[in-house]
């Protein structure tokens, strides 16, 4: 159901089925326009409970305009058939390139293909094709259907200024909504309660824990009294939420270091296996595919992090990349 947060803000609650993020909070702020804050995947079940909630919000679907922190389908998906003719779809600049390639096949071959060099097999990559929500569930790709917004634009909703806050890290282009007169922060998956943000390698991008890390700065410094996450009920503590992130990456970070000097010359797909992953299931073997394709994605964060500082290097060994300790000593 939907549930009034304020006079002027709603949250509905998306269940994302089968998926261990188990829900979407997207947010509706309405007033004269009204915008809906990330949409659901491009599955049924979202479909079904975001029609049903925006209903119950009497909200005037011709004057709603949408805003999706970022690329990932499950913020995305539904986004071109939900918005109606003279209205608009929002989103970062920087994801626009990733949301265009997450409608591609030919995209997706190419992103298999590395992933098999960081030890994935092909029998593994060919039963993700098809399975991965990330593939499957993405908006089809629409020319001219998005408004691409640079870091600092500013939208006008409520009356109030929403500003955008480019906090790359999860994607390249994510961005969080801020309105700092309602001391308010949408903080789609740049923060997150009771989980954390899942940070992987991408393409075009040197040192993506390095970016989020330094996007977790920029948004500690905001003056944010009520946070709104995308995914689960929790909400909290910016900075509380701040340290405890950061201190989350620092302890997977030595893991990896531990990992790679224990035993030189695994791939990332070995590296992820012996990592420490919260996912309840007997052994790496056990876990599902896509959630391998997720943890695998964020050991590659982790080693590209650890890499560009100097700790790790990495080479390609009979057609796998593999890793060793490197010559540096700063995390
Ligand atoms: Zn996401």
């Amino acid at each position: 159901m939907a549930e009034r947060l304020a006079r002027d803000l709603w949250r509905l609650d998306i269940p994302l089925a089968g998926n261990p993020l188990k829900n979407l909070n997207s947010y509706l702020l309405t007033g004269e326009r009204s915008l809906l804050i990330d949409t659901g995947f491009r599955q049924q079940p979202c479909r079904e409970a975001m029609e049903r909630q925006l209903a119950e919000t009497g909200v005037d679907r011709d004057r709603m305009d949408i805003f999706c922190t970022h690329l990932h389908s499950d913020h995305t998906g539904l986004a071109p058939e939900l918005i109606r003719p003279g209205c608009r779809v929002f989103i970062g600049e920087l994801d626009v390139p990733g949301l265009r390639n997450a409608a591609d096949p030919a995209g997706w071959e190419r992103r298999y293909r590395e992933y098999v060099l960081d030890g994935f097999s092909r029998e593994e990559m060919r039963e993700l094709w098809g399975e991965n929500p990330a593939q499957t569930a993405a908006p089809p790709w629409r020319e001219g259907l998005y408004t691409a917004l640079p870091d600092g634009a500013e939208l006008r909703y409520s009356g109030r200024i929403l500003q955008c806050v480019l906090t790359p890290g999860h994607t390249p282009g994510h961005l969080c909504l801020y309105d700092p007169e309602a001391r308010r922060l949408f903080c789609g998956d740049h923060v997150l309660f009771h989980i954390t943000p899942n940070i992987c390698r991408w393409q075009g991008v040197q040192d993506s824990l390095g970016d989020y890390l330094k996007s977790l700065d920029r948004t500690a410094e905001l003056d944010a009294a009520e946070l709104y996450p995308a995914h689960r009920a929790e909400t909290g503590d910016l900075r509380t939420r701040t340290a405890e992130l950061k201190a989350h990456h620092a302890r997977r970070l030595e893991d990896t270091l531990r990992i790679v000097g224990e035993t030189p010359g695994l791939t990332a797909y070995e590296i992820a296996g012996r990592m420490r992953w919260s996912i309840r299931c007997r052994s790496w073997e056990d876990f599902p595919l896509t959630q391998k394709f997720f943890a695998v994605g964020e050991a590659m964060a982790h080693l590209d992090y650890l890499e560009v500082r100097g700790r790790v290097c990495r080479r390609e060994i009979r057609g796998k990349r593999v890793y060793f300790a490197g010559a540096g000593d700063k995390i």
